[in-house]
């Protein structure tokens, strides 16, 4: 079948001044519809600028993009009504509620009778009681919600998600992964970037590993997590981990964590 999304020869320098920097080199891959899909890396490593070129807000040197067989060029139409993303950062107009952030980006798709949906999207999401509440006035975690509701209001077969649990509390974490596990449940392909191993581990299917603007491994998660039990895992992380994170890992000297994986055998 057509993959969900399908990536060729992508390559993307940024030019600083006289230093010229790759941050993606002739990435390849795809991914299948239904899948559950991680994309793991240090910091530097291109999962934003990938997803830029995703969000078309980066253009890639060369390379072609797909998803569900749109072009993203030829068919831009199409693939944005595709693919929904959760960005990282959030950006919300500061004078509108959240229902009018919601309307907005219906507007955005040319959607006007998406109400039902809109309110379901909020019921779901925790955010009913919210409805009228100026986005800026939020919390955090709330604002979060809003991202994640913004980014579905169009029901895309196809969700990125770029570090959807970074610096959310342990409940919100737990609540917005059952809820993408529910997407993915109901059809939806699921992409998620993040730094937390366990999070990979839990609901990736298959994971992408990115290093220094290459792809340096893919992978079903399991078969990645055994083929290197015997010694260390190379998942990297780079931000600090939790006092309780379950599984042994070691600090390297470039400040990268590494796990130390207890084969289940
Ligand atoms: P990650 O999201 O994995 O942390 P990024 O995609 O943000 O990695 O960055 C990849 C590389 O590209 C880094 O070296 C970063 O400094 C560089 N880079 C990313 N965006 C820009 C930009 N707009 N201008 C210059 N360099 C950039």
């Amino acid at each position: 079948s057509i993959p969900a999304l399908r990536i060729a020869g992508i390559s993307k320098s940024f030019h600083a001044g006289k230093n010229q920097k790759k941050a993606l080199s002739d990435v390849s891959f795809s991914i299948e519809q239904g899948d559950f899909f991680g994309l793991l890396g240090p910091n530097g490593a291109g999962k934003s600028t990938l997803i830029g070129v995703l969000a078309k807000t980066v253009t890639p040197d060369c390379g072609d993009v797909s998803v569900l067989g749109f072009d993203i060029r030829r068919d831009w139409q199409q693939f944005k009504m595709a693919i929904g993303i959760v960005p990282q950062e959030i950006t919300f107009d500061p004078f509108l509620s959240v229902w009018e952030t919601l309307r907005l980006q219906s507007g955005y798709f040319g959607l006007r009778h998406n109400d039902k949906w809109l309110n379901e999207l909020l019921e779901v999401l925790d955010l009913a009681d919210k409805k009228k509440e100026s986005v800026m006035r939020l919390s955090g975690g709330m604002k979060r919600r809003v991202l994640i509701a913004q980014a579905l209001v169009h029901k895309p077969p196809l969700i990125v998600l770029d570090e959807p649990t970074a610096g959310v509390d342990i409940n919100l974490r737990h609540s917005l992964w059952t809820f993408m596990e529910e997407l993915n449940r109901k059809g939806h392909t699921i992409i998620l970037t993040t730094h937390y191993l366990e999070e990979a581990e839990r609901l990736c299917r298959n994971v992408a590993m990115l290093n220094h603007g290459r792809i340096a491994a893919l992978e079903n998660t399991r078969d990645l997590l055994k083929k290197y039990s015997k010694d260390r895992v190379v998942f990297t992380l780079s931000r600090p981990l939790p006092e309780d994170f379950p599984i042994q890992v070691e600090k390297l000297q470039d400040g990268f964590y590494c796990l130390n994986y207890d084969n289940p055998e």
